[in-house]
């Protein structure tokens, strides 16, 4: 592993590296490096490495059939985990080029994001944060950086995924006082009140850009949002009437596609012209000057970030809180609180691999049981969980 001292830009463009990265990009050439050392990839640079880890793991697979917003069995076109991370990917590609950073990387990250995210959303998290509450707790943002480091088992020599210290440091968005101590050098910038670097900060605000502006559409869609009460939201009412000035005569739906597209392209304008003059005004040259500066310098305007905030209360309000999602939401609280008890009072009810790691920890380890659990349930998918919890409950809630 590198030490931190890494100010100095790379005078030469690593091997399959962009050729004209800024010098405060992330570089292959500068990287702190995998907790396992490995040969340098052949063919490809070591974030493009980290990106197709990340494609070919399982985690990443079973997004596929987990809930963004809306529980995976309710309609073919809302959003999945999956198709969330890849619109994030998309949008924080595309800022990362406009501003000279690590596409790889800020690719990697966006589609990692998630990974750790429990079946059901925010509340198969919140659930699972209760059941675990006397373990350590469970917090689905350090759970992509377990998936990543431990759970996965793909390769020969090391356990997850060996991603390097700059995917792993994206990926990790937020940590308690407690959980930053036992991280060691991933933990230290919550410590130190650091930043990441700047492609994690892309793909942080990729996912808030993405989710506020798929959540309008599948909100729409669903019928859960009602157009009027929409229009009360600035960013949303000033696209949506210059769509409707110019197209006169577009069916509703296609007004509001083209809205929602208008809106994104807006937001993401206003990102990379004020982190451009963030940027520039901080005169950051190198990864860890950018992680020594006091703020953020990925960043929307004042006036974008008023906007942007004023959308996702009302989303909070019609959306996420409304009566339909939350009765979905009951059960799915109850399907892992469930799951979980049953585990925890006979684990001969877990497959054979939980079984095996069970015996691996040290008996009478309520908390190590409990781990292990929360591991197994994490990684269901929504339609497994529902199985699960039908089969071995013999529950009716979602027949
Ligand atoms: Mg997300």
């Amino acid at each position: 592993m590198k030490p931190l001292i890494t100010d100095a830009p790379p005078a030469e463009p690593a091997p399959f590296e962009a050729p004209r990265l800024a010098p405060y990009a992330a570089s292959s050439a500068t990287s702190r490096g995998r907790r396992h050392p490995e040969p340098a990839p052949a063919h490809r640079s070591e974030y493009q490495r980290d990106r197709d880890r990340i494609i070919h793991c399982a985690a990443f697979r079973r997004l596929e059939y987990k809930t963004q917003v809306f529980v995976n069995h309710e309609g073919d076109l809302f959003r999945t985990r999956l198709t969330h991370s890849i619109e994030v990917a998309q949008i924080g590609r595309s800022i990362a080029r406009a501003l000279g950073l690590n596409e790889d990387l800020t690719e990697a990250i966006s589609l990692a994001h998630d990974l750790g995210h429990t079946p059901f959303g925010h509340t198969g998290q919140d659930a699972l944060n209760d059941c675990m509450r006397d373990h350590g707790g469970f917090e689905h943002n350090l759970q992509s950086l377990r998936v990543v480091d431990v759970l996965e088992e793909r390769y020969a020599e090391f356990p997850g995924l060996n991603l390097t210290f700059e995917a792993r440091e994206g990926i990790l968005k937020h940590c308690s006082i407690k959980n930053a101590r036992e991280l060691g050098e991933l933990g230290e910038r919550f410590l130190l009140k650091r930043q990441p670097g700047l492609e994690a900060q892309v793909a942080n605000l990729a996912d808030e850009i993405a989710y506020n502006n798929h959540d309008v559409d599948d909100g729409l869609r669903s019928g859960l949002i009602d157009i009027d009460a929409l229009r009360s939201v600035a960013l949303f009412a000033r696209q949506h009437d210059e769509v409707l000035q110019r197209y006169p005569r577009l069916a509703p739906r296609r007004a509001i596609h083209e809205t929602i597209r208008r809106m994104i392209g807006w937001v993401v304008t206003d990102l990379i012209e004020h982190s451009r003059r963030l940027l520039q005004a901080s005169g950051v040259q190198s990864i860890d000057a950018v992680r020594r500066h006091p703020t953020p310098l990925i960043d929307y305007s004042e006036a974008a970030r008023t906007q942007t905030q004023e959308l996702k209360r009302f989303l909070r309000q019609h959306l996420y809180a409304h009566e339909r999602v939350q009765q979905v939401s009951a059960k799915a609280a109850k399907t892992v609180r469930d799951l979980f008890s049953a585990f925890m009072d006979d684990p001969r009810l877990l497959p054979p691999q939980y079984q095996d790691r069970l015996h691996d920890t040290a008996a009478n380890d309520p908390a190590g049981r409990a781990r292990v659990i929360a591991d197994y349930i994490a990684g269901m998918t929504d339609r497994y969980a529902i199985r699960e919890y039908t089969r071995l409950l013999n529950a009716r809630d979602w027949a």
